[in-house]
């Protein structure tokens, strides 16, 4: 079959011949000169270690000790004073004069600092945005989770947070058994194909023999993420366990003991912690403050009130959490005072109580309630979200899957 010789096609390419022609020059010794002489930008990506400072990472690559006190003059500059092992910089010369220096603090925040034709260096933050991959794994145990995860490739952070979702309902020392099963899906992120950072879980299930326990996460409208069984039961616990960071319980919960300052035998429905004066003390639920002010014997005290009829009680406090007032919501874990020695005390400790109806209960070995559930107004969102997450699970086999438009929806809210 003869190729066939188009007319247009002889035109559009004598054309380009011709248009070629115009632009390519002769080789004169001139342009020769020229290409020579032509400055070849540098280029280095450096991985931080112990002990390196910006100093000499620049000079080893034959930056003057000027130009780097030029560099950071920048305001920003001190940036680059405290640089971390194990992040990078990238640097860009041209003949040992600097160009560029791209310090990425984390694999998804440069920080660019940019010489300009007004001899100056300037600053620029860049946001990177990753792509975002959803990964499903599955799990077999054969002894422990560490090892099977990590034979399917899974990292630690990944494994962490798995044992964290089910913390609640497996205890992972003693309850594993050979055969047990776990399939998870998570998200990766990439730049330019490259995999920066593990993001989080959003669904999780685990069977053993005859139980499976299913874990979905979910960011509710007023952006708190957690994790839920499919019926939108939470997770995680709705309280802290302990309220400070202590050095040791200097009273425990009991009936009787001998007053250190009265000297008479009362009972210390209570726990006592000792800690050093002003260290933080965290609210270990989320609640309203029922009553903040001084009371005789408990010194400065904050009551807080909690669904289930539940009353925690911070007393002995140095000073209180800024601008706390009655009636203020506080979240899990906000800072609400610091301990103090204030009121019926004879060393620096926070007294913490957890009453239930009025009742003081042991706050190391009571049972703590589950977070929140998805209220009802939430929950057609919620089950939709879950539902798509549950096929994700079990509809396709272990490997990379496009992000649904929906999942990405909830999923792409970091978690807060
Ligand atoms: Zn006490």
């Amino acid at each position: 079959m003869n190729k066939s010789t188009n007319p247009i096609q002889i035109i559009l390419y004598s054309l380009l011949l011709f248009s070629l022609s115009l632009l390519s020059q002769p080789l004169t010794v001139k342009n020769l000169e020229n290409i020579t002489k032509r400055k070849i930008i540098q280029k280095k990506t450096i991985c931080i270690k112990q002990g390196d400072t910006i100093f000499s990472l620049l000079q080893h690559v034959g930056i003057s000790y000027n130009t780097v006190q030029d560099l950071l003059k920048v305001p920003q500059g001190n940036q680059l004073t405290k640089i971390k092992p194990g992040s990078f910089i990238v640097v860009k010369w041209i003949d040992s004069k600097l160009q560029e220096v791209r310090y990425y603090s984390t694999p998804l925040t440069c920080s660019l600092f940019a010489y300009t034709d007004k001899k100056h260096f300037v600053y620029r933050k860049i946001e990177l945005t990753p792509a975002t991959r959803l990964i499903k794994k599955n799990i077999t145990i054969e002894n422990s989770l560490f090892v099977s995860g990590k034979k399917v490739g899974l990292d630690d952070k990944v494994l962490l947070d798995l044992m964290k979702i089910f913390d609640s309902c497996i205890n992972f020392a003693f309850d594993l058994r050979r055969n047990d099963f776990f399939s998870i899906v998570y998200e990766e992120y990439y730049i330019k194909n490259k995999k920066v950072a593990t993001g989080s879980i959003l669904a999780a299930r685990f069977k053993s023999k005859g139980r499976t326990l299913n874990a979905v996460r979910y960011v509710t409208k007023n952006g708190q993420s957690g994790y839920y069984s499919t019926d939108g039961q939470s997770l995680e616990p709705g309280f802290l366990r302990t309220p400070v960071e202590y050095s040791h319980i200097s009273s425990g919960f009991t009936d009787k003991r001998l007053h250190p300052v009265f000297g008479i035998i009362k009972p210390h429905r209570a726990i006592d912690y000792a800690a050093p004066m002003n260290t933080p003390v965290k609210v270990t639920g989320n609640g309203t403050i029922s009553f903040i002010g001084y009371q005789r014997g408990y010194g400065k005290v904050i009551f807080v009130s909690h669904s289930h009829k539940i009353t925690t009680v911070y007393a002995h406090l140095n000073r209180y959490g800024a601008q706390l007032k009655q009636g203020m919501h506080v979240k899990r874990g906000d800072i609400i005072g610091y301990v103090g020695m204030t009121g019926s005390a004879t060393g620096p400790h926070l007294h913490y109580e957890f009453r239930i109806n009025g009742v003081q209960k042991n706050p190391l070995t009571i049972k703590l309630p589950y977070a929140e559930k998805i209220s009802t107004q939430e929950m057609p969102s919620f089950l939709n979200h879950s539902q798509l997450l549950l096929t994700k699970l079990t509809g396709e086999s272990a490997g990379q899957f496009a992000l649904n438009e929906q999942t990405r929806q909830y999923s792409t809210d970091k978690k807060t």
